[in-house]
Protein backbone atom coordinates (compact mmCIF):
# COMPACT_ATOMS: atom_id res chain seq x y z
CA UNK A 1 0.00 0.00 0.00
CA UNK A 2 2.83 2.27 1.14
CA UNK A 3 6.30 1.85 0.66
CA UNK A 4 8.87 4.81 1.95
CA UNK A 5 12.93 4.19 0.20
CA UNK A 6 15.82 6.54 2.15
CA UNK A 7 13.51 9.09 3.06
CA UNK A 8 15.11 11.90 4.57
CA UNK A 9 13.49 15.19 6.36
CA UNK A 10 15.43 17.85 7.85
CA UNK A 11 14.15 20.95 10.01
CA UNK A 12 16.54 23.19 9.36
CA UNK A 13 20.40 21.53 11.43
CA UNK A 14 17.57 18.79 12.40
CA UNK A 15 17.42 15.69 11.03
CA UNK A 16 14.17 14.51 11.67
CA UNK A 17 13.99 11.73 9.38
CA UNK A 18 17.00 9.46 8.88
CA UNK A 19 17.29 6.85 5.81
CA UNK A 20 13.38 5.77 6.31
CA UNK A 21 12.80 2.42 4.50
CA UNK A 22 9.10 0.90 5.66
CA UNK A 23 6.90 -0.73 3.41
CA UNK A 24 2.83 -0.98 4.51
CA UNK A 25 0.94 -3.98 3.17
CA UNK A 26 -2.95 -4.08 2.06
CA UNK A 27 -4.78 -4.72 5.63
CA UNK A 28 -1.48 -4.61 7.77
CA UNK A 29 -1.82 -2.52 10.91
CA UNK A 30 1.81 -0.95 11.47
CA UNK A 31 2.18 0.65 15.32
CA UNK A 32 5.09 3.36 15.25
CA UNK A 33 6.31 3.89 18.92
CA UNK A 34 9.39 5.72 19.79
CA UNK A 35 10.00 8.41 22.53
CA UNK A 36 8.55 12.29 21.96
CA UNK A 37 10.69 14.08 19.00
CA UNK A 38 11.92 10.65 17.44
CA UNK A 39 10.42 11.78 14.25
CA UNK A 40 6.74 9.34 14.19
CA UNK A 41 4.75 12.79 13.52
CA UNK A 42 6.60 13.85 10.59
CA UNK A 43 6.59 10.25 9.37
CA UNK A 44 2.72 10.71 9.44
CA UNK A 45 2.55 13.95 7.83
CA UNK A 46 4.70 12.71 4.86
CA UNK A 47 2.95 9.84 3.95
CA UNK A 48 -0.27 11.92 3.11
CA UNK A 49 2.18 14.77 2.04
CA UNK A 50 1.30 17.37 4.89
CA UNK A 51 5.40 17.50 5.43
CA UNK A 52 7.40 17.44 2.03
CA UNK A 53 10.72 15.27 2.00
CA UNK A 54 14.05 16.11 1.06
CA UNK A 55 15.17 12.99 -0.45
CA UNK A 56 14.12 9.67 -0.94
CA UNK A 57 10.91 8.62 -2.19
CA UNK A 58 7.80 7.44 -0.94
CA UNK A 59 5.37 5.02 -3.13
CA UNK A 60 1.33 4.83 -2.69
CA UNK A 61 -0.74 2.36 -4.14
CA UNK A 62 1.79 2.15 -6.64
CA UNK A 63 2.22 5.88 -7.57
CA UNK A 64 4.92 8.37 -6.10
CA UNK A 65 2.96 10.99 -4.11
CA UNK A 66 1.71 13.64 -5.98
CA UNK A 67 3.18 17.30 -5.55
CA UNK A 68 0.11 19.29 -5.84
CA UNK A 69 -3.48 19.67 -7.71
CA UNK A 70 -6.12 17.59 -7.76
CA UNK A 71 -3.29 14.20 -7.50
CA UNK A 72 -2.75 15.96 -4.41
CA UNK A 73 -6.17 16.45 -3.22
CA UNK A 74 -6.79 12.84 -4.30
CA UNK A 75 -4.24 11.28 -2.07
CA UNK A 76 -5.47 13.48 0.81
CA UNK A 77 -9.16 11.58 0.50
CA UNK A 78 -7.52 8.26 0.25
CA UNK A 79 -4.83 8.98 3.39
CA UNK A 80 -7.22 9.57 6.33
CA UNK A 81 -5.60 11.08 9.17
CA UNK A 82 -6.95 11.31 12.82
CA UNK A 83 -4.77 13.25 15.10
CA UNK A 84 -4.16 13.85 18.75
CA UNK A 85 -6.74 16.84 19.17
CA UNK A 86 -9.60 15.92 17.31
CA UNK A 87 -9.42 18.73 15.12
CA UNK A 88 -13.74 18.58 14.63
CA UNK A 89 -14.89 21.83 13.32
CA UNK A 90 -16.31 23.46 16.42
CA UNK A 91 -19.45 25.25 14.21
CA UNK A 92 -20.61 22.21 12.48
CA UNK A 93 -22.71 19.41 14.50
CA UNK A 94 -21.60 16.00 13.87
CA UNK A 95 -23.16 15.15 11.16
CA UNK A 96 -21.75 17.90 9.22
CA UNK A 97 -18.45 17.62 10.57
CA UNK A 98 -18.96 13.89 8.98
CA UNK A 99 -20.66 14.58 5.70
CA UNK A 100 -18.53 17.86 4.54
CA UNK A 101 -15.69 15.91 2.93
CA UNK A 102 -17.65 13.66 0.77
CA UNK A 103 -20.01 16.27 -0.47
CA UNK A 104 -17.08 19.01 -1.06
CA UNK A 105 -14.21 17.05 -1.89
CA UNK A 106 -15.92 13.99 -3.31
CA UNK A 107 -19.14 15.68 -4.82
CA UNK A 108 -21.27 12.99 -2.91
CA UNK A 109 -25.06 13.98 -3.25
CA UNK A 110 -25.76 15.35 0.24
CA UNK A 111 -28.75 12.67 1.34
CA UNK A 112 -26.47 10.39 0.22
CA UNK A 113 -23.15 11.34 2.45
CA UNK A 114 -26.12 12.00 4.81
CA UNK A 115 -26.94 8.30 5.07
CA UNK A 116 -23.58 7.18 5.11
CA UNK A 117 -22.49 8.88 7.64
CA UNK A 118 -25.44 8.17 10.16
CA UNK A 119 -24.16 4.54 9.24
CA UNK A 120 -20.55 5.63 10.57
CA UNK A 121 -21.74 7.29 13.01
CA UNK A 122 -23.77 4.22 14.17
CA UNK A 123 -20.33 2.35 13.93
CA UNK A 124 -18.65 4.17 16.21
CA UNK A 125 -21.42 4.36 18.64
CA UNK A 126 -22.52 8.14 18.41
CA UNK A 127 -25.61 8.22 16.04
CA UNK A 128 -27.33 9.61 18.90
CA UNK A 129 -25.32 12.63 19.13
CA UNK A 130 -25.59 13.78 15.07
CA UNK A 131 -27.20 16.84 15.83
CA UNK A 132 -24.93 18.15 17.93
CA UNK A 133 -21.81 20.59 17.95
CA UNK A 134 -18.42 19.03 19.16
CA UNK A 135 -17.97 20.40 22.41
CA UNK A 136 -21.08 18.99 23.65
CA UNK A 137 -19.32 15.35 23.23
CA UNK A 138 -17.29 14.27 25.73
CA UNK A 139 -13.45 13.82 24.00
CA UNK A 140 -13.84 10.29 23.16
CA UNK A 141 -17.06 10.85 21.43
CA UNK A 142 -15.34 13.37 19.43
CA UNK A 143 -12.36 11.46 18.86
CA UNK A 144 -14.76 8.73 17.14
CA UNK A 145 -16.25 11.39 15.42
CA UNK A 146 -13.15 12.01 13.68
CA UNK A 147 -12.62 8.43 12.91
CA UNK A 148 -15.94 8.76 11.14
CA UNK A 149 -14.96 11.68 9.29
CA UNK A 150 -11.62 9.74 7.85
CA UNK A 151 -14.00 6.86 7.07
CA UNK A 152 -16.58 8.56 5.24
CA UNK A 153 -13.93 9.70 2.54
CA UNK A 154 -13.42 5.75 1.80
CA UNK A 155 -9.82 5.65 2.34
CA UNK A 156 -7.13 2.92 1.52
CA UNK A 157 -5.61 3.66 4.80
CA UNK A 158 -5.49 5.65 7.76
CA UNK A 159 -2.83 7.62 10.20
CA UNK A 160 -3.77 7.93 13.71
CA UNK A 161 -0.92 9.90 15.42
CA UNK A 162 -1.34 9.58 18.99
CA UNK A 163 -5.12 9.30 19.03
CA UNK A 164 -5.60 8.49 22.48
CA UNK A 165 -2.72 10.50 24.25
CA UNK A 166 -5.34 13.58 24.54
CA UNK A 167 -7.72 11.60 26.10
CA UNK A 168 -9.06 11.33 30.23
CA UNK A 169 -8.04 7.69 31.05
CA UNK A 170 -11.71 6.41 30.88
CA UNK A 171 -12.28 7.53 27.40
CA UNK A 172 -8.82 5.10 25.80
CA UNK A 173 -10.80 2.52 25.31
CA UNK A 174 -13.78 3.42 23.49
CA UNK A 175 -11.43 4.79 20.54
CA UNK A 176 -8.91 1.75 20.63
CA UNK A 177 -11.77 -0.49 20.40
CA UNK A 178 -13.26 1.45 17.06
CA UNK A 179 -9.62 1.29 16.21
CA UNK A 180 -9.69 -2.86 16.77
CA UNK A 181 -12.40 -3.17 14.73
CA UNK A 182 -11.27 -1.27 11.51
CA UNK A 183 -8.32 -3.33 12.05
CA UNK A 184 -10.62 -6.84 12.04
CA UNK A 185 -12.14 -5.44 9.46
CA UNK A 186 -8.67 -5.02 7.35
CA UNK A 187 -8.68 -1.63 7.45
CA UNK A 188 -4.59 -0.19 6.50
CA UNK A 189 -3.49 1.53 9.35
CA UNK A 190 -0.59 3.45 10.98
CA UNK A 191 -0.79 3.98 14.32
CA UNK A 192 1.32 6.07 16.33
CA UNK A 193 0.67 4.78 20.30
CA UNK A 194 2.11 3.41 23.03
CA UNK A 195 -1.06 1.58 23.66
CA UNK A 196 0.72 -1.85 24.05
CA UNK A 197 -2.83 -3.58 24.38
CA UNK A 198 -4.06 -2.13 21.37
CA UNK A 199 -0.67 -2.83 19.58
CA UNK A 200 -0.73 -6.84 21.04
CA UNK A 201 -4.62 -6.76 20.26
CA UNK A 202 -4.49 -5.41 16.59
CA UNK A 203 -0.99 -4.85 15.05
CA UNK A 204 0.95 -6.96 12.65
CA UNK A 205 4.12 -5.00 13.28
CA UNK A 206 5.98 -2.86 15.71
CA UNK A 207 8.51 -0.07 14.91
CA UNK A 208 10.44 1.65 17.25
CA UNK A 209 11.74 4.98 16.45
CA UNK A 210 14.54 7.23 17.87
CA UNK A 211 16.30 10.24 16.62
CA UNK A 212 14.59 10.04 13.16
CA UNK A 213 15.55 6.45 12.90
CA UNK A 214 13.84 2.92 12.75
CA UNK A 215 16.04 1.36 15.28
CA UNK A 216 13.74 -1.71 15.76
CA UNK A 217 11.04 -3.42 13.63
CA UNK A 218 9.07 -6.75 14.86
CA UNK A 219 6.07 -8.57 15.82
CA UNK A 220 4.32 -6.79 19.22
CA UNK A 221 4.68 -9.58 21.43
CA UNK A 222 8.55 -10.00 20.40
CA UNK A 223 8.77 -6.32 20.84
CA UNK A 224 7.53 -5.87 24.39
CA UNK A 225 9.04 -9.15 25.72
CA UNK A 226 11.96 -8.98 23.59
CA UNK A 227 13.33 -5.81 22.33
CA UNK A 228 16.41 -6.26 21.05
CA UNK A 229 18.24 -2.94 21.36
CA UNK A 230 19.39 -0.75 24.51
CA UNK A 231 17.27 2.06 23.11
CA UNK A 232 14.33 0.43 23.11
CA UNK A 233 14.32 -1.82 26.68
CA UNK A 234 15.10 1.92 28.00
CA UNK A 235 12.34 3.39 26.51
CA UNK A 236 10.10 0.25 27.11
CA UNK A 237 11.02 0.36 31.04
CA UNK A 238 9.73 4.37 31.10
CA UNK A 239 6.30 3.74 29.59
CA UNK A 240 5.37 0.01 30.49
P1 LIG B 1 7.35 12.87 17.51
O1 LIG B 1 6.03 12.84 16.84
O2 LIG B 1 8.05 11.54 17.52
O3 LIG B 1 7.30 13.45 18.89
P2 LIG B 1 7.97 14.90 15.55
O4 LIG B 1 7.93 14.26 14.22
O5 LIG B 1 6.79 15.73 15.94
O6 LIG B 1 8.32 13.83 16.66
O7 LIG B 1 9.22 15.86 15.62
C1 LIG B 1 10.54 15.43 15.33
C2 LIG B 1 11.47 16.60 15.56
O8 LIG B 1 11.22 17.60 14.58
C3 LIG B 1 11.31 17.26 16.92
O9 LIG B 1 12.58 17.66 17.36
C4 LIG B 1 10.44 18.46 16.61
O10 LIG B 1 10.68 19.51 17.52
C5 LIG B 1 10.89 18.82 15.21
N1 LIG B 1 9.83 19.45 14.40
C6 LIG B 1 8.62 18.91 14.12
N2 LIG B 1 7.91 19.71 13.31
C7 LIG B 1 8.70 20.79 13.05
C8 LIG B 1 8.54 21.99 12.27
N3 LIG B 1 7.42 22.21 11.56
N4 LIG B 1 9.57 22.86 12.26
C9 LIG B 1 10.70 22.63 12.96
N5 LIG B 1 10.91 21.53 13.71
C10 LIG B 1 9.94 20.63 13.76
MG1 LIG C 1 4.17 13.32 17.54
Amino acid sequence: MVKLEHVDKHFGALHVLRDINLTVSRGEVLVVIGPSGSGKSTLCRAMNRLETIDSGQIIFDGQPLPAEGKALARLRSEVGMVFQSFNLFAHKTIRENVTLGPVKVRKVAKDAADRRAMELLERVGIAAQADKYPAQLSGGQQQRVAIARALAMDPKMILFDEPTSALDPEMVQEVLDVMVGLARDGMTMVVVTHEMGFARKAANRVVFMADGQIVEENTPDEFFTNAQTDRARDFLSKIL
